[in-house]
């Protein structure tokens, strides 16, 4: 009888000759600027470890303390027995820290979409959503039911044409990446909450990459345009900036209440421990101390951009610290990498299907954990590498 694996061999190996097999690298150190990665110490220009706590000091004891006070495992539902005071006081921060009325906390960023698209749209309405948008946006979307109708990457005119389009339907929810996590651009969303007013849709943002990062002290990409209570939710990770795991919604306390009640990751998935609960509030301290992080997060980028740019590198449209290095062949992207790891720096070639067909790249993500002199380390790299390869 045929082998009923068979299609997994021939697609693995179809992946392996375009140049799209993920070879996935072990780390043996914890996040920071250089890491331990199959062995060998590199520099780390790869995580979203933004401000770089995800080995803090002060997180790693408030972790500690909760594991003390609370044990390690949740053990139920959050709706069952899985509440800890740790979820309710971290979810009271993250809307004080978003200026929102509410949150929710989730197992991730990814299961907060999930959660939140179907919860809050399904058959007869319309989900907007740029073409660019996370793959959990477009799973979330897909599992509400809702028509989707994609609009052409952070392009108002075209999302106000698509609208004029639909008719007929009960509810229409706009979503956006707030930052697009392999572009490191940043949504119109003056414009495009402007369209959601005018045409009373619902508008949702997810801030994954925009938290920590874009406005004051890193409260995000509603803070960054003044945007406060233009947006109707905003979806938030705890993995990234805050350097923890774990997700989040904010927004009016009666969109919470309602994916309370019915946000299907909350009802039927565990909660995230106490110890990364109490991490989380311990981040959500230092952001509000001082925005020093922040400050020295923008710096490295404003840095390293001006650096690649006059090497000859084409750095995209990027206007945050996600540092796309263009090269187009998807083959080619995963040789520079090879080279660079080579050469004592960490960082991944994105291809197809996180990025479209031949808009492969190699992604840096700069870090306030890096010294000048780590940035100047990897320049040297990407100089001799992108000049070997004729990139430069
Ligand atoms: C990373 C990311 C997520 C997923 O967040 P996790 O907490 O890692 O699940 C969701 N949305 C966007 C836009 C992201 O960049």
């Amino acid at each position: 009888m045929a082998d009923k694996l068979a299609f997994l061999d021939e697609e693995l190996q179809a992946l392996k000759e375009q140049g799209l097999f993920n070879t996935i690298r072990t780390i043996g150190s914890p996040q920071g600027a250089w890491l331990i990665v199959d062995g060998k110490k590199v520099l780390n220009f790869c995580s979203n470890n933004y401000l770089g706590l995800a080995n803090h000091p002060r997180l790693k004891e408030a972790a500690q303390k909760a594991v003390a006070e609370f044990g390690v495992g949740p053990a139920a539902v959050r709706s069952i027995a899985g509440t800890l005071s740790l979820h309710l006081e971290l979810e009271r921060r993250l809307a004080q820290f978003k200026g929102v009325e509410a949150a929710i906390s989730f197992q991730s960023g990814f299961n907060a979409n999930l959660a939140t698209i179907p919860a809050l749209v399904g058959e007869g309405d319309v989900v907007f959503s740029d073409e660019l948008n996370h793959a959990s946006i477009i799973d979330g979307s897909r599992l509400s039911r809702a028509k989707i109708v994609r609009y052409p990457h952070a392009d108002p005119d075209s999302l106000e044409k698509a609208i004029s389009q639909e008719s007929g339907y009960k509810r229409g929810m706009i979503i956006s990446d707030g930052v697009f996590s392999m572009d490191g651009d940043i949504a119109p969303l003056p414009q495009i909450a402007e369209i959601a007013a005018s045409h009373n849709l619902l508008l949702m943002v997810d801030d994954a990459h925009g938290e920590g990062v874009l406005g004051r002290g890193g409260r995000g990409i509603v803070d960054h345009f003044g945007l406060h209570g233009q947006v109707d939710i905003e979806i938030g990770t705890l993995s990234k900036a805050f350097g923890v795991v774990g997700g989040y919604v904010a927004g009016k306390a009666k969109i919470v209440e309602w994916l309370r009640q019915r946000g299907r990751p909350f009802l039927f998935s565990s909660a995230v421990t106490a110890a990364d609960t109490a991490a989380c509030i311990a981040a959500l301290d230092l952001l509000e101390e001082s925005g020093a992080l922040v400050d020295r997060l923008w710096e490295n980028t404003r840095y390293y951009k001006a650096q690649m740019q006059r090497l000859g590198f084409d750095t995209g449209k990027s206007e945050t610290p996600i540092t796309p290095v263009m090269l187009g062949d998807a083959p080619l992207a995963q040789k520079f990498s090879r080279r660079l790891f080579e050469e004592g720096v960490f960082a991944m070639a994105i291809g197809y299907p996180t990025v479209p067909q031949g808009k492969a790249r190699i992604r840096v993500m700069i870090s306030a954990a890096h010294s000048k002199e780590d940035l100047d380390q990897g320049l040297v790299a990407f100089q001799k590498v992108g000049k070997e390869l004729g990139v430069i």
